[in-house]
């Protein structure tokens, strides 16, 4: 299965990549290097990884082995070299479901795919430097403190919805008059505002879309509770290619939150279940990156045929320079614009926010 990724930069320049469902997982059928059966295909197999893996990583990118599917002394002190790095048994042999393959795989950028595939900028750059940015902790802590942030604005945000909802029918809606209904119009009017939901005739089908996928949010906020978020925030995570960090603030999936566990991003290799954000993003105001969270959020939770992308592929975030091109939008390409989910959530979770 193959679904198209998204990344939205905040220049506007969006980059595309490609989900794939069928993982390459680095897989050999008997030991390679020290005492190992050492078959031919299993050793090409070995040599060609640590070719792909850079040398900061353990790997032999540097100085590439030949892949001739011999174990001979260059490729085993390879395999030992990428052990001192990366396990803690020094054997100078890869097993099949050992500890050294699965670290080769994790490498590999997770899923043994070939992140060096041509186009994506996303491969070793040249001169052999890493394509993978250290973790920086502060990304970390900066998501675990947004997490918070973001469920605030999407529970608004549903909020909202749910006080709307009595008003929204088949014709076209009647706000409601007297003190008493204050919230509903306030609602009804963030709807209008952000949506145009006011000047359709029917506007049922738009509001149900526009609930379910705020609904989505919600549950795929919720997977971020299952485990310890200091340790796994399983959701959202941080970017770890260099590269990414000039051509984004956030990338996911569009759909990925109905993807399976194993499909990755093509030429990344990353899981594409999940929202990577960017280091870059730690320099701009909470409000922003609440946004763009929100954002590819949208983008997440979409799927055919209901697929949020970003309707405005000129300067894809609000600014006040591409405003022009959002409020020009038809009401049901305004429903499929991601930005506007963000706005949305924003406007309805502002004063929650401190
Ligand atoms: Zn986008």
């Amino acid at each position: 299965m193959e679904i198209n990724c998204l990344a939205c930069a905040r220049d506007g320049g969006c980059f595309e990549a490609t989900a794939i469902d069928d993982v390459v997982i680095l897989r050999i059928s008997g030991s390679v290097g020290a005492g190992g059966m050492n078959k031919t295909p299993d050793v090409s197999i070995i040599q060609k990884a640590l070719n792909d893996i850079s040398a900061e990583d353990g790997g032999a990118a540097a100085a590439p082995l030949k892949v001739d599917g011999i174990a001979g002394t260059l490729t085993r002190s390879a395999i030992t070299r990428y052990q001192q790095k990366n396990v803690t048994i020094i054997d100078g042999r890869v097993d099949p479901n050992g500890p050294t393959i699965r670290a080769m795989n994790e490498s590999l950028g997770g899923g043994g795919v070939d992140i060096v595939a041509a186009g994506s900028g996303a491969g070793v750059a040249k001169g052999g430097k890493s394509p993978f940015q250290p973790l920086d902790p502060k990304v970390v802590t900066k998501i675990v403190g947004l997490l918070a942030k973001i469920r605030v604005v999407i529970r608004a945000a549903n909020f909202q919805l749910d006080l709307a909802s009595p008003f929204i029918g088949t014709k076209k809606i009647v706000k409601p008059t007297g003190p008493f209904q204050a919230p509903a119009r306030l609602a009804l009017n963030l709807l209008d505002a952000v949506f145009d939901l006011g000047k359709l005739s029917n506007p049922s089908p738009s509001f149900h879309n526009i609930r379910t996928a705020y609904k989505n949010m919600d549950v795929a906020l919720n997977r971020s509770f299952e485990t310890d978020p200091l340790i796994a925030p399983i959701l959202f995570v941080p970017n770890k290619f260099v590269v990414m960090e000039t051509k984004a603030a956030a990338y996911t999936s569009a759909g990925g939150a109905f993807l399976s566990s194993k499909a990755r991003l093509k030429k990344l290799g990353v899981p594409a279940d999940r929202i990577y954000l960017c280091n870059n993003l730690l320099n701009e105001s909470e409000i922003h990156q609440v946004s763009v969270a929100v954002h590819e959020l949208a983008h997440f939770v979409s799927g055919r045929p209901f697929l949020i992308d970003d309707q405005v592929k000129t300067g894809r975030m609000l600014n006040s320079a591409s405003k022009p091109s959002f409020d020009a939008l038809k009401p049901e390409q305004k429903i499929r614009s991601a930005e506007h989910y963000a706005f949305f959530a924003v406007l309805a979770g502002f004063r929650r926010l401190d």
